[in-house]
């Protein structure tokens, strides 16, 4: 199960697991908004979503650092 957060800037934030959902809303919040929420807080506004609503480069990428890996 995958979370999605709908930022009250209109900005719709992804994660695949609750871990993710946290690090993507957090550095969101600090870098756009100079805020800072804890994971309760973000958790509380996001939703579940199936993985399909993912967007495609979260998608069937088991890596969420893009220097860790490259695929072929
Ligand atoms: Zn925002």
């Amino acid at each position: 199960m995958a979370y999605r957060l709908s930022c009250p800037c209109t900005e719709l934030l992804y994660g695949r697991t609750e871990e993710e959902m946290v690090e993507v809303a957090a550095a969101h919040a600090r870098d756009v908004h100079s805020r800072e929420y804890t994971a309760a807080e973000i958790m509380f506004m996001a939703i579940s979503v199936p993985d399909s609503f993912l967007p495609d480069d979260l998608r069937g990428n088991p890596s969420s650092d893009p220097h860790e890996r490259t695929s072929p």
